[in-house]
């Protein structure tokens, strides 16, 4: 029998947390792990957000080859986005490469891996999968079944934002624990069910309990020595805890033929919310311009005037009040209002004066590209460049009100944090927010000497934790050297790791290589090869969710403040 692979993903998993509590005597099985294995950081993607990450977990390649910027596409040539779903991961898994080479792999849980595409194994697709119910859920489909069958429901998302609104923080903790433990139990069942070359499980209730409770564990935050504790000491610890309580069933469950890799996509970190002000920066700066004349103009300029929301909630205010609790409690007319909503908001600009814009739920800044956008005015080359410049130069200067600390820690041309063949769909500019505060307000002196105060414009209730650019890396097993900490490892070095245990070739569009510093001498007698990277690709792009689907899925991102 050969080495066998088995990871454990875990959402957003913070290095230096996992430490802290691992020496604290909190986390047994990590403690274990970083004694026995080889544990570290592992540098995320240029955003260091999910529906980047996981993609370059499972492909070995950055981004901007594997097409996925956000859980939102931009549909080329429109203003207009569809959700990511696996068809627009452009490059190849590691699950469609074992598979052409005959090797059984199950992928559990994954982000973007909706709907399900054929492997020599099994899949249940991740976060923003409908239902069980839905075509594409797993594959083969008769793995729902199963499941139904077995456990009753599958947790894809824990049902929490409500009862986080509510404050009923313990309902929305306990629902995030019984949803980790359904894939955790799910996981050992299927893992059982055969012998398996690669079985890989992802969780993504980590992720949340950090949005939600981010304060409780960071003493950098300003609210952590305010909030109530009276329900539960550390909720972010609490599920920690259960992490590492299924990280020891599993390090109990693999045979020493196995190499255990636990991972995360990035880290946990305080909240920024600078966000929230970036279109309302670019209107400020001359640089998005909105149409006065208009009726849709008019209303929404009201509108924005009297709230910060542009948000859904915003539509209930429109309404008569004898007619918000019927029509609300309608899904048709919640998806109305969306729809209205969205529309009027593109519609609003006025693009034949708008030079640089951001969508309300997709905040990093676009160029009104001549060419590339159906009214862009911008001309490509110099124009565009100076475009960047002022717009990198001004949120490099801004400021914190409150705290007078920097707004941002860094602005990218988009150039410098991703390449490849996708990078078109990408926005023209990357902010990294200052993530030492949460942002009170955003302000800077433009060139005319002008203080520009930026509106905040979402509503970001409930939410504190953001994310930062390291997550965990670490192997543990056979031929892995022992008690070593890894440096420099990057989330695209995986997928080569991977395919180097399990004795394969590396397709050589991949970004990352293979962690061969991690391994002991006699692991690595064998010489790394490449192969041409397979041109097979996903077929085209469709809209694979249904209306009502749709609608759900755009809750579950704005519950985790993606949208
Ligand atoms: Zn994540």
């Amino acid at each position: 029998m050969g080495t066998k692979v088995f990871v454990f993903g875990i959402d957003a998993l913070t290095p230096s947390l996992v430490r802290q509590w691992a020496a604290e005597g909190h986390l047994s099985n990590f403690a274990r792990l970083i004694a026995e294995g080889c544990f570290g950081k592992m540098r995320s993607t240029g955003e260091f957000s999910s529906p980047q990450a996981w993609p370059s977990f499972m492909t070995g390649v950055n981004p901007g080859k594997h097409g996925i910027f956000s859980f939102l596409q931009r549909i080329p040539g429109t203003y207009r986005f569809h959700h990511s779903t696996s068809q627009d991961i452009k490059a190849e898994t590691i699950f469609s490469i074992l598979s052409r080479h005959n090797r059984t792999v199950a992928a559990l849980n994954f982000p973007c891996t909706y709907p399900a595409q054929p492997v020599n194994g099994i899949v249940v697709a991740g976060w923003l999968t409908p239902s069980l119910q839905a075509d594409g859920a797993t594959y083969p489909a008769s793995i729902a079944d199963q499941l139904q069958n077995c456990f009753g429901h599958y947790p894809f998302h824990a049902d929490t934002k409500r009862h986080i609104i509510a404050r009923h923080n313990q309902r929305a903790l306990t629902n995030l624990i019984d949803a980790l433990e359904t894939k955790i139990k799910v996981g050992q069942y299927l893992y059982d069910q055969q012998s398996w070359d690669l079985f890989a499980l992802a969780v993504v209730e980590t992720d949340a309990v950090q949005h939600y409770f981010w304060p409780y564990c960071d003493p950098r935050h300003p609210l952590y020595e305010q909030v109530d504790r009276s329900w539960c000491e550390n909720p972010v610890l609490v599920l920690y805890q259960q992490v590492d309580a299924a990280l020891g069933k599993f390090m109990e469950k693999i045979d020493d033929q196995t190499i255990l890799v636990v991972m995360s996509d990035h880290g946990g970190g305080i909240l920024n919310q600078g966000r929230a002000y970036m279109r309302s920066f670019l209107q400020e700066l001359g640089l998005l311009m909105v149409k006065r004349s208009t009726l849709t103009g008019s209303l929404i300029g009201s509108v924005r005037s009297r709230t910060r929301r542009f948000t859904e909630q915003i539509g209930h205010r429109w309404l008569p009040k004898g007619m918000k609790s019927s029509l609300l409690s309608n899904r048709l007319t919640r998806r109305w209002i969306e729809n209205y909503y969205a529309k009027s908001f593109i519609s609003q600009n006025d693009w034949s004066r708008t030079k640089a814009y951001s969508f309300y739920w997709e905040t990093q800044p676009w160029v009104n590209l001549a060419g590339r956008e159906p009214d862009g005015i911008v001309q490509p080359g110099e124009e565009y460049e100076q475009i960047r410049d002022y717009i990198i130069r001004m949120l490099s200067q801004a400021k914190d009100p409150a705290t007078g600390q920097r707004a941002v820690e860094r602005v990218f041309r988009r150039e410098e944090l991703y390449h490849g063949p996708y990078l078109e769909n990408f926005p023209d500019i990357a902010v990294w927010w200052n993530r030492n505060i949460p942002l009170s307000g955003l302000v800077v002196v433009d060139d005319s000497g002008k203080v520009i105060k930026a509106k905040k414009e979402m509503d970001m209730a409930g939410l504190y934790g953001g994310h930062s650019p390291e997550g965990v890396v670490s192997l543990w097993g056979p031929g892995i050297n022992s008690g070593q900490t890894l440096e420099g490892a990057r989330i695209e070095d995986l997928a080569p790791t991977i395919l180097y245990l399990l004795g394969h070739p590396v397709p050589d569009d991949m970004d990352g290589m293979p962690l061969l510093r991690a391994m002991t001498e006699d692991a690595t007698q064998r010489p790394v090869e490449y192969e041409e990277a397979s041109s097979q690709k996903p077929q085209t792009t469709e809209e694979v969710y249904s209306e009502e689907d749709e609608v759900a899925v755009k809750q579950r991102l704005r519950d985790l403040g993606y949208i």
